[in-house]
């Protein structure tokens, strides 16, 4: 540049345009990356999920056609399903804790109620590295908000029948990545894959706390 000749304020212009371009490109590209790279990642190794029930209780895990494949409806083999504890299957981050679908009337007074539609009462979980659990059709709005750290076998709500639930149970699910899995439980499968057949399996909790194996 020639002293005496100040840039014209047309070049100025063109300039500051030519940069913000430029930087506008830098800040898009980096903003997909941050959204892209964390999908084509592999899901982390599966948490050590546990039965998301009290630790000690005996419960029995089953399916029927039409359920889906790898859905997992949990009862208790002893005393009443209403109301007992429901425990976070491991660590993680609450994503969803409030209503899926429409509550319906199913309560310990009216069992028999006017049925709701979808998961009702429901909360999910995401325990990183892709990995999350769902609990469906709770008796009350959860005991956490989304957001929430929680710890494993905290209680996050207690079994009911809101939602398009036939009596009061816990549905259940493990997900990794964006499909769900077979449920693991205490470091071995459920064996709960499909829902060809009516069938179940018995399970005994080891949700005894963070400190447990
Ligand atoms: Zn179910």
């Amino acid at each position: 540049m020639t002293p005496g000749h100040p840039t014209s304020p047309r070049a100025r212009r063109n300039r500051l345009l030519r940069v913000g371009l430029v930087l506008g490109a830098v800040g898009a590209v980096v903003a997909v990356a941050a959204v892209v790279v964390p999908l084509l990642l592999p899901p982390g190794p599966r948490p050590s999920f546990q039965l998301p029930v009290a630790c000690g209780e005996t419960w029995q895990l089953g399916t029927y056609p039409g359920h889906d494949d790898y859905d997992v409806d949990l009862f208790p083999t002893e005393g009443e399903a209403w109301g007992r504890p429901v425990l976070a299957s491991d660590a993680g981050t609450v994503t969803e804790a409030g209503i899926n679908g429409s509550l319906g009337g199913r309560t310990p007074d009216d069992p028999d109620g006017p049925r709701g539609r979808g998961g009702g009462y429901w909360v999910k979980i995401d325990h990183g590295g892709k990995w999350e659990t769902q609990y469906l059709h709770l008796l009350e709005p959860p005991l956490v908000r989304v957001g929430q750290r929680v710890a494993r076998g905290e209680q996050i709500g207690r079994v009911g029948s809101t939602g398009n639930s036939g009596a009061p149970h816990l549905h259940y699910e493990q997900h990794r990545g964006w499909q769900k899995v077979e449920a693991h439980f205490d470091g071995s499968p459920s064996g709960i894959t499909h829902d060809d057949t009516e069938y179940t399996v018995t399970r005994t909790s080891n949700n005894c706390g963070p400190g447990a194996p």
